[in-house]
């Protein structure tokens, strides 16, 4: 018998033309609600991309009713086992494109990407000294975790990775590229637009991460730190062989994968942090942060002034002892 106490999370995406793509999304939206799913589904022109959350039973029936569609037929679903939702609500948005590299002449991938790897051929192709290895995230995916000697373009979104490309492309001639992402998707389009560059030996992770760390193989090996996802999770694990922590706390420089947004709303920031310098340091990552007029966490604990000047003249204290 089915545990339908069992939760699931479903990563995945299709590059296949949808038609009226701000009708299906509305008609889409209406069918996970009804079957109970949470989570955040991006559907386009060019195809759809989600990550949903749901019991065994409602992920299960999501995958058969997409199966049906000749469109969606062959999606590849990455299944992650839960402990409950991993999302508060359940948004299908219709948008533009799938994926955002600002280019002036868009890419179709499923006419021109790069050589999909598998786990197993991507893990010996890194390993190759003439090959270059590209982190096609944003710099907070990257930071939490990454491929062990992958390249971290200096940008802090994804969007802007061409023009760091042709900025750098000195440092990527002659070589092999290889680029991964955490399901895939961001890679079908950038390593198409790599080999409409002009590169020549480009290879992208079948997949992405997530598929990776489950292989049972290569058991996610060269991979350092967690993955970033973006579901309540935040950080899961990959490499099953060993766990090396990469992320450094914000104040201290400790190892850290905890993951908070600064508390100043116009910072908002992502910072690696402990539980203990949370509090400390008011989930801030500046003193101007942390005297914002609307600093979150003085709201959230309630801190009257004298407070908040008691806690700055410690955080002012450890400095200067340090
Ligand atoms: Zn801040």
């Amino acid at each position: 018998m089915e545990n339908t106490e069992q939760y699931r999370v479903l990563l995945y995406y299709m590059y296949v033309p949808i038609e009226n793509h701000e009708e299906f999304a509305a008609q889409h939206l209406q069918l996970c609600k009804e079957l109970g799913l949470k989570g955040r589904i991006l559907v386009a022109h060019e195809g759809i991309n989600g990550t949903v959350s749901g019991t065994f039973e409602a992920t299960e029936k999501y995958m058969q009713a997409m199966k049906a569609d000749p469109r969606f037929a062959e999606m590849v679903y990455k299944i992650d086992e839960s402990e409950g939702h991993a999302f508060k609500k359940m948004h299908v948005r219709p948008r533009n494109e799938l994926v955002t590299l600002r280019l002036e002449d868009d890419i179709n991938p499923n006419e021109l990407t790069g050589k999909h790897l598998s786990p197993k051929e991507f893990f010996e192709a890194m390993q190759d000294p003439d090959t270059v290895v590209i982190d096609a995230r944003n710099d907070y995916e990257f930071d939490l975790g990454h491929f062990r000697g992958a390249v971290r373009p200096d940008i802090r979104n994804f969007r802007e990775l061409p023009q760091w490309i042709r900025e750098n492309k000195q440092n990527f001639e002659g070589k092999k590229v290889l680029t991964y992402c955490t399901g895939g998707i961001r890679c079908e389009k950038f390593s198409g637009w790599l080999v409409r560059e002009g590169f020549e030996d480009v290879g992208q992770l079948h997949g992405g991460i997530v598929t990776y760390g489950k292989d049972p193989e290569v058991q996610g090996q060269l991979w350092d730190g967690q993955c970033y996802v973006f579901d309540e999770r935040i950080a899961v694990p990959v490499n099953r062989v060993e766990h090396v922590i990469v992320a450094r706390d914000h104040f201290t420089g400790e190892p850290c994968e905890r993951y908070v947004n600064c508390a100043n709303p116009e910072c908002n920031d992502k910072i690696f942090s402990s539980e203990e310098n949370e509090h400390k340091y008011l989930r801030s990552c500046s003193h101007e942060c942390r005297v914002h007029p609307r600093n979150r966490y003085v709201a959230q604990h309630g801190l009257t002034p004298e407070q908040v000047e008691e806690r700055l003249a410690i955080i002012e204290e450890s400095s200067t002892l340090a």
